[in-house]
């Protein structure tokens, strides 16, 4: 096997802790009942252990374990929470949103529901003024992420949610890039999306947080699990998993957060003072520990990423790459086209040192150069 490159793209997903993996083994040929058969150990066994895990995920929200419902991931958790406007309702949302909110926002737009697309600021920031201002008497949910994935903006869900609750009106949040990365406080939220593959846990299972007394209409009906929000066999490994995930990330996530601001912000003043023409798009403060976004004055992000090949990089969303075009995040926030097509978005997790940090200056430093020398010529 040739040897990988450096994976500096953990905002696309993450490597599966070692630890999760053992925690999940058992649930896939020895313990592998299903949980809704509780008339004999085999079923009882997978219940207790999908149960244990709702309690262990709701806990470290500091939420009810029955305010937890298991998905396949934070694109139908998204999905299931939009899915509660009616024709006639109002919907606030923000322009740096994720697809999988973006895309059932304009799908309800056609549908007759109405919607409010917020715009951020330079940095990403979405204003409270701008949430108070936009609400009107039909507004029915504000959906607006905690953390961006590509700028690393963090939201003030806090202030978002107190606002919301002042007028009656529910609070989503997308909270996948900030889950078991940043203190996510709940208590102000009525609905939240995550994904266990963002935080060292498997791909393919997820979770939406909904306050209790909040109603939602479920996208996929059929067998009843999951109290009716989410039909379909439980993927018990999946959930046992992500549990596993979120109780490593309780005891860690402070210290590795501390860790990674540090390598990130040496990565950023490094960039910017020995690469020429870098600059940064997000801010200082208030940005995920291991996200940067930088752009390369004349340089093209495809042919930056295919050059630097001792490490795994992209430009934005992964649900995005593969699209041509600027990244919305990055139009939205009025980074000019060209320097949006010359940006990419470094993601530090787990496994990054010190030293991968000056590999990556140093490759920079010299393949910027060279590639500004070719497309002179
Ligand atoms: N929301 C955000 C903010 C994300 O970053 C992602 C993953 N890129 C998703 C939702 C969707 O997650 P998944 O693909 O696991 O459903």
């Amino acid at each position: 096997m040739t040897e990988l490159p450096i994976y500096l793209d953990h905002h696309a997903t993450t490597p599966c802790d070692p630890r999760v993996v053992d925690a999940m083994l058992p649930f896939f040929s020895f313990n592998f009942g299903n949980p809704a058969s509780l008339t004999h150990e085999h079923g009882r066994r997978a219940s207790n252990a999908v149960e244990d895990s709702r309690i262990a995920i709701a806990r470290f929200f500091g939420v009810q374990p029955n305010e937890i419902y298991f998905t396949a991931g934070a694109t139908e958790s998204n999905n299931i929470a939009l899915n509660l406007l009616a024709p006639g309702d109002h919907l606030v949302t923000s322009a740096i949103e994720h697809k999988s909110v973006l895309m059932p926002a304009r799908r309800l737009e056609q549908r007759g529901v109405k919607v409010t697309i917020l715009q951020p600021d330079r940095e990403g920031f979405i204003a409270a003024a701008a949430l108070r201002e936009a609400m009107r008497p039909n507004t029915k949910l504000v959906s607006i992420e905690a953390a961006n994935g590509e700028i690393g903006t963090i939201q003030q869900i806090r202030e978002f949610g107190t606002l919301c609750r002042e007028r009656g009106v529910l609070y989503h949040s997308d909270i996948t890039q900030a889950a078991g990365k940043i203190v996510v406080n709940l208590a102000e939220a009525d609905l939240a999306s995550w994904s266990a593959h963002k935080l060292y846990g498997p791909k393919g299972i997820g979770g939406l947080y909904v306050r209790r007394g909040v109603r939602v209409e479920p996208l996929i009906i059929g067998g009843g699990q999951e109290k009716n929000v989410r039909s379909g066999t439980v993927n018990v490994p999946g959930v046992v998993g992500m549990a596993a995930a979120f109780r490593i990330r309780k005891d860690e996530m402070a210290e590795e957060g501390e860790r990674l601001t540090e390598l990130r912000n040496a990565l950023w003043d490094r960039t910017t003072s020995e690469v020429a023409g870098a600059s940064v798009n997000g801010p200082r403060e208030l940005r995920l520990p291991g996200n940067l976004n930088v752009s390369f004055d004349r340089i093209e992000a495809d042919s930056l990423i295919l050059a630097m090949r001792r490490f795994s990089l992209s430009s934005g969303s992964a649900c995005s790459s593969g699209e041509r075009g600027p990244s919305p995040v990055l139009t939205a926030i009025g980074v000019p086209e060209p320097a949006a097509l010359g940006s990419i978005r470094f993601g530090l997790g787990k496994s990054n040192t010190a030293e991968h940090i000056d590999m990556l200056v140093g490759d920079l430093k010299r393949i910027v150069a060279k590639l500004r020398e070719i497309s002179a010529a």
